[in-house]
């Protein structure tokens, strides 16, 4: 049999040993092998079966993880084709819905300008349900994320939506999933209580350090009330009830010092294990650019992001650095899927989330279902964006686990927007590598 190796393979040589670790991005597989056995990743196309026993060994384990391929196999086109086909898949719906753009709190760092529109009429209401009722029945799976603005200000378009949307679902055998995106101050218990009968995939809530951080940062508005503490209380009232949650820690030059100490704090609060991930601050719109001074750069945050994760790990907030493990994606956010709407308070349509509210950019409207033929071509763009429109992602190893980065950073800056993972990629691997070995023994050849 012919084969060649990967174009997706990283080898990293073991300091240790005369041992090379090689991951590949595409398989997302990792092996450790002697130095010997390299040239087999370098040769270009031979046949298997011509080796002597003990490389055609090694090469039949390479060939099964990925690390070597069948000659004919054109990897960037099947990356291409899933890609193809994740885009214009309309088994699925994907709502990111704001009731309201108002939110109880001013953030440093929010983009959300307008604070004080009208919360969404019945009208709008009526026509997502509408929206919905008319594709049901070719649809596998809705997900519904709710957004803001603080979503949980109008709990009742947020809990009466949710059951009609839930019944529509299940009279058509359709799964339902419901995410939340609050700053937690809302999640008092009564209003877990009733969430609670929804079927809720995952709360995301943001904790931007200890209270002296996380205070200053995440204000009440009109008040210098504590917010922190009454978060931190409402976590531990959803670990009671069970309901899966997320907590968000956005990273820039102030607060990365009192992250530690933030840890510390979750750890004695019985924070369940892989419950805290970290983002870097970027300013999407020139409604957040007060904030780009205090930014990372996303080379200075990759060299930080690794540090926090350990810090996880010793504090008994992570089990390993598995949960780090890249993953190999079709796209890299569903604002480039087919039938992926984030929809405002007045039922105008968008592609992201970071377009909430700017007109300029919609892309059409639930209520009237009319678009423009500008808001039809925006539409366009959004899901014509594709990595494989740009030479560097193209000839990029790193494609298969990053597909181009934010398309909305992309089209906004004119190129790929590159991830933090490609720093830390090594680091990754390796720390993986490390933890395998030190629970089983690692498989090396
Ligand atoms: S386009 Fe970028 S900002 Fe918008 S949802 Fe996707 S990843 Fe997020
Ligand atoms: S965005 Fe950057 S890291 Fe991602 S595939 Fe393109 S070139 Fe590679």
């Amino acid at each position: 049999m012919l084969v060649k190796a990967s174009q997706y393979n990283f080898s990293w040589s073991m300091n240790e040993e005369k041992k090379l670790l090689i991951y590949n991005s595409f398989s997302t597989r990792m092996i450790v092998i002697d130095n010997k056995h390299s040239d087999l990743l370098d040769k270009g196309s031979f046949d298997i079966n011509e080796l002597a026993d003990g490389k055609k060994f090694v090469a039949k384990s390479l060939l099964k993880k990925g690390f070597l391929i069948h000659h004919s196999i054109d990897e960037l086109k099947v990356l291409q084709f899933s890609s193809q086909k994740y885009k214009h898949d309309t088994s699925r719906l994907s709502l990111t819905i704001a009731p309201t753009l108002s939110c109880n709190f001013r953030c440093i760092y929010c983009d959300q300008e307008e604070r004080n529109r009208p919360a969404m009429s019945k009208e709008v209401e009526d026509a997502i349900l509408k929206y919905i009722e008319d594709k049901v029945k070719k649809l596998d799976e809705i997900s519904i994320t709710w957004y803001g603005g603080e979503p949980l200000l109008e709990p009742d378009i947020l809990i009466n939506l949710s059951q009609k949307i839930t019944a529509l679902a299940k009279g058509h055998g359709c799964e339902c999933v419901f995410k939340i995106v609050t700053n937690g101050y809302l999640l008092e218990p009564e209003l877990v209580a009733k969430l609670k009968e929804l079927n809720i995939q995952v709360i995301q809530i943001t904790l931007d350090g200890p209270p002296s951080i996380h205070n200053k940062r995440r204000k009440l508005f009109g008040s210098d009330d504590d917010t922190f503490n009454k978060i931190l209380l409402n976590i531990k009232n959803l670990i009671k009830n069970d309901i899966k949650f997320t907590i968000r820690v956005n990273i820039d030059q102030t607060n990365v010092e009192g992250i530690e100490e933030l840890l510390d704090i979750l750890a004695n609060n019985g924070i369940p294990k892989n419950s805290v991930n970290f983002a870097q601050v970027y300013t999407y719109t020139d409604a957040c650019k007060s904030a780009a001074h205090t930014m990372m750069s996303t080379n200075e945050y990759a060299k930080i992001e690794p540090l926090l994760y350990e810090m996880m790990v010793e504090k008994g907030l992570m089990e390993d650095f598995t949960h780090l493990l890249p993953k190999r994606k079709s796209n890299y956010c569903g604002a480039d899927h087919i039938q992926s709407y984030v929809i405002d308070p007045e039922g105008d349509m968008y592609k992201c989330w970071s377009d909430f509210g700017d007109k300029n950019i919609r892309i059409g409207n639930i209520v009237t279902q009319k678009s423009t033929k500008e808001e039809k071509m925006k539409h366009v763009r959004w899901i014509m964006w594709s990595p494989f429109d740009s030479e560097k992602c193209i000839r990029c190893k790193m494609l298969p686990i990053c597909m181009g980065g934010c398309p909305d950073l992309g089209m906004r800056e004119g190129k790929p927007h590159c991830l933090a993972t490609q720093y830390q990629l090594e680091k990754i691997i390796k720390k993986n590598y490390h933890q395998a070995e030190k629970i089983s023994g690692f498989w090396t050849m």
